[in-house]
């Protein structure tokens, strides 16, 4: 049945009219774009970690708070990089030479304790000191070796196959600065200068809380309209691999005493609070309401996908990144947003992922306003994306071995094109 155009509608509640474009940013609302909101960070955060001394084999993985600065030279004296025969090059005249040997041999640890008289060669080790009287080394493999004389052919350089004593690290050198996260190859170093114990940041302990009356924990039976609580593993494990201290606080549901509770423990127990789900302006979204009581908040609507809403805020001098619920938003956020602001409270400084160009195996055509992550790997040397965007798809989260990067305008990609790609590993 047809209604006459003029006929007056009755008044009842109807759905809003379609925008022509649904997805543009809605108008008044200031969105920030990500790296106005990664300056706000770094700008107001400041390492709280405390620190402690260790020594060398406790500490990898550890944030240096104290430069360390080298107690010796490295090396710590002019030795032979190659085991052959030392002498004198001033000794050596054109041509082929041919050089006594003096009694004796020079090896690592075990130097040669005279002098060897210019015009005479000495056997030497790899990593022996050079004795008195040695400036060049010969390497075996370029010598004929006759009894008690050496043979070998002319236009060596002085100094050959030597290491001068500080080439590499000088006495009093920084070698390592603070904020450092230490790696296996940081130990070698400071062992090789001298230093045998270094000052180090506490590991920073972050709590890490899921909202939500719909959580159950995994394994447990699962009613009807439940799902299983997958932020808080992937969190966990995921603040442990950067470095950090999670200490778990568990589950807690959509209400505001015990989500209360929760800050108040995990401001008395760890240095930063990590909560997801609740984070927008929902009539279930705990976090940001109780943060907005505190009068604490931030709510800050950050122009990117997957994962706008995120609630900052400080409970009892504690800051609170409250991460989105969907678990792609909510590990996107805490690696683009919580994982510098992390750092810089560890004592890292502040510290932004490698990325890399690489040509993309995809095509994809956005829209401006919004920086976007999409779950991606390398394959053949392009970057593949997840066939999905939808950011409850925990398997892509899976499938992924990093984020490609789309900036925040608008743009067209095609097979082929470079796109910017974060491995997971980068952000550590
Ligand atoms: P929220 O941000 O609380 O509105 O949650 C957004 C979506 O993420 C909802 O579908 C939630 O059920 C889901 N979600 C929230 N927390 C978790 C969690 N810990 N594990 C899995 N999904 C979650
Ligand atoms: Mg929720």
């Amino acid at each position: 049945m047809t209604e006459p155009a003029d006929r007056k509608q009755p008044e009842r509640l109807r759905p809003p009219p379609l925008r022509d474009d649904c997805f543009a940013l809605p108008a008044g609302v200031d969105w920030t774009p990500v790296d106005t909101a990664l300056a706000m960070l770094r700008e107001r955060l400041s390492v709280v970690a405390g620190s402690e001394v260790l020594p060398l084999g406790q500490a990898q993985g550890r944030v240096l708070a104290e430069p360390v600065v080298a107690r010796r030279a490295n090396p710590p004296q002019p030795n032979s990089a190659v085991d052959g025969y030392g002498f004198a090059h001033t000794a050596l005249g054109a041509g082929d030479q041919v050089l006594p040997l003096i009694k004796g041999r020079s090896a690592a640890g075990v130097p040669f304790a005279g002098t060897v008289p210019e015009g005479y060669a000495l056997r030497i080790l790899t990593g022996a000191a050079l004795p008195e009287g040695v400036d060049t080394v010969i390497m075996e493999e370029d010598v004929s070796l006759g009894d008690g004389e050496i043979a070998f052919r002319g236009g060596l350089k002085p100094g050959a196959n030597t290491r001068r004593a500080g080439e590499d690290v000088e006495a009093g050198e920084t070698v390592l600065h603070p904020g450092r996260v230490l790696t296996p190859a940081d130990l070698a170093l400071c062992a090789a200068v001298g230093v045998a114990e270094l000052s180090v940041r506490q590991p920073l302990r972050v709590a890490v809380i899921s909202t939500g009356d719909e959580l159950v924990e995994p394994g447990q039976p699962a009613r009807e309209g439940q799902i299983f609580d997958a932020n808080r593993p992937m969190l966990i494990a995921l603040l442990r691999d950067l470095g950090f201290h999670p200490i778990d606080l568990g589950r807690v549901a959509d209400d505001r005493d015990s989500l209360r509770a929760a800050f108040d423990r995990g401001a008395t127990e760890a240095d930063a609070i990590l909560t997801s789900g609740g984070a927008s302006a929902g009539d279930e979204d705990h976090v940001s309401a109780l943060l907005n009581e505190a009068g604490a908040m931030a709510e800050w609507r950050i122009a990117l996908k997957p994962g706008r809403p995120l609630a900052l805020g400080v409970w009892n001098g504690t800051p609170v990144f409250g991460l989105p619920g969907n678990p792609v938003a909510a590990m996107v956020c805490t690696l683009i947003f919580a994982r510098p602001a992390l750092g810089l409270l560890a004592g890292e400084g502040w510290r932004e992922p490698q990325a890399f160009e690489v040509p993309a195996a995809f095509s994809k055509s956005k829209k401006p306003g919004r920086r976007e992550y999409l779950r991606a790997r390398i394959r053949d040397g392009r970057a593949e994306v997840f066939h999905s965007e939808g950011s409850g798809r925990i398997s892509g989260l899976s499938w992924a071995e990093g984020l490609v990067e789309l900036p925040d305008g608008a743009a067209v990609i095609g097979p082929g094109d470079p796109v910017r790609y974060i491995p997971y590993g980068s952000f550590r």
